[in-house]
């Protein structure tokens, strides 16, 4: 008879996404240029330091006036964005006046261009209109109000948003610095030609691409042989000048998969090494003082799933972002079986919130990941998803 013993080593999704937060890094601050800040995370809270806009400021191109009952107004003077003369206007009397120009402290209205008769020097108004058309100090943010909090995410938007308020330089929470560590003898670089038992090597563009994405600038790629002697030396040197390790290959339990021992040999302290999943069962993840290391599956599926789930969450703890794996929820076009005891963890496309399943799953198959867009996470105790039901998924970053 057959008993199914329980790897005591194994772990479940939770209580590894607890060891990653609770083993977060922190890299400190460093104060940058806005135009240099694309992708990183405010370390402390913004204000503005100034009203925006600063002055009452036109809506509209037209006619800056001083209003009374009639319909008329003698127009005397010509205001361009960016003029600052100050003009006074009588009751009865207006302006020339452009979108974004400063509008005199007698005016209280712009009437549009299009609401008026021009004639030599008066404007006859055609039609009342509602709004004054002025915008007042301060109506987009006012002077000390919060403009960004602690821990947003700089997107283009948000860098265009300081620099509209006078701010060159942003403190913001310094990037870790990767290297990426390659496993097996068996690859070859693509433009190579592929000698028998030979693959190609995807796995290193696939995690500096994914790294990329997630801001990370400083990205180095080694290439480790399945020797011992190779694994110590290069996670030794990697550990040396790197924040964060992230290593390919060589974590299950063949003859030749020595990075665990490279790291231990290293004296990395190691956190977990299986998790309770599919795929991707085989995952190391420990810290040296102020580095973490990673340690993922070969397969190229397993490696680009468990980078999304425990190392993007890993990267955006010590970016600063503390919302790290954010699940949404959908409703699924299939029933859906879990006949494993494991968590699942399944490439699908969600639009509309729909989410349809991909046809192949298997670890080694990229193909089906390129058009997914979400990691459906099925939880270990669930057995059977009826179609219409809702699930939780993970949106992919790539
Ligand atoms: P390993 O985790 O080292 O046992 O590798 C598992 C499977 O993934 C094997 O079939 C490897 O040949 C394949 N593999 C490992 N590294 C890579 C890589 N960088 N690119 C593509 N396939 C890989
Ligand atoms: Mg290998």
């Amino acid at each position: 008879m057959f008993v199914t013993v329980k790897d005591k080593e194994m772990i479940s999704v939770k209580e590894a996404l607890a060891l990653i937060q609770n083993n977060s890094i922190s890299l400190g601050v460093e104060e940058v240029s806005v135009s240099e800040a694309l992708d990183s995370y405010l370390s402390e809270a913004v204000f503005s330091p100034i009203n925006l806009p600063p002055f009452r400021q036109s809506a509209m191109d037209g006619f800056a006036v001083r209003s009374h009952q009639g319909g008329f107004y003698t127009i005397k003077e010509e205001i361009q964005a960016g003029d600052s003369k100050d003009i006074k206007l009588e009751v009865g009397e207006g302006a020339r006046i452009f979108t974004g120009a400063q509008v005199p402290d007698d005016a209280d209205n712009v009437i549009m261009k299009e609401h008026v008769l021009e004639k030599e020097e008066q404007i006859f108004l055609q039609k009342k209109t509602e709004k004054n058309n002025i915008r007042i100090p301060g109506e987009l943010i006012k002077k000390g109000a919060l403009a960004l909090p602690k821990g947003t995410l700089l997107n283009s938007a948000a860098l265009a948003f300081l620099i509209g308020l006078g701010i060159a330089k942003v403190k913001i929470n310094k990037k870790p610095s990767v290297a990426i560590l390659i496993t097996g003898n068996e690859l070859e670089s693509a433009g190579e030609s592929l000698t028998r038992g030979k693959i190609y090597d995807s796995n290193s563009i696939m995690l500096k691409m994914l790294l990329k994405k997630a801001g990370i600038e400083k990205i180095a790629c080694y290439n480790v042989k399945d020797t011992e002697e190779d694994s110590v030396e290069v996670v030794k040197k990697a550990i040396e000048n790197y924040d964060l390790l992230i290593a390919s290959g060589g974590i299950s339990v063949g003859d030749y998969d020595l990075m665990r021992n490279a790291f231990q040999t290293n004296g990395v302290c190691e956190k977990f090494y299986k998790i309770n999943q599919r795929p991707g069962k085989p995952i190391y993840f420990g810290k040296k003082e102020n580095t973490l290391v990673f340690g993922l599956p070969g397969n190229p599926a397993a490696c680009f799933i468990n980078y999304q789930v425990y190392v993007l969450p890993a990267i955006q703890l010590a970016l600063g972002n503390e919302s790290i794996l954010l699940l949404k929820k959908a409703t699924l076009e299939e029933e859906l079986l879990n006949p494993t005891n494991k968590s699942l963890f399944l490439r699908a496309e969600v639009r509309g919130g729909s989410v349809k399943i991909s046809e192949n799953q298997n670890s080694a198959m990229l193909q089906s990941l390129v058009a997914a867009n979400a990691l459906v996470y099925i939880p270990e105790t669930i057995k059977k998803i009826e179609k219409g039901e809702e699930v939780h998924y993970l949106e992919i970053l790539q």
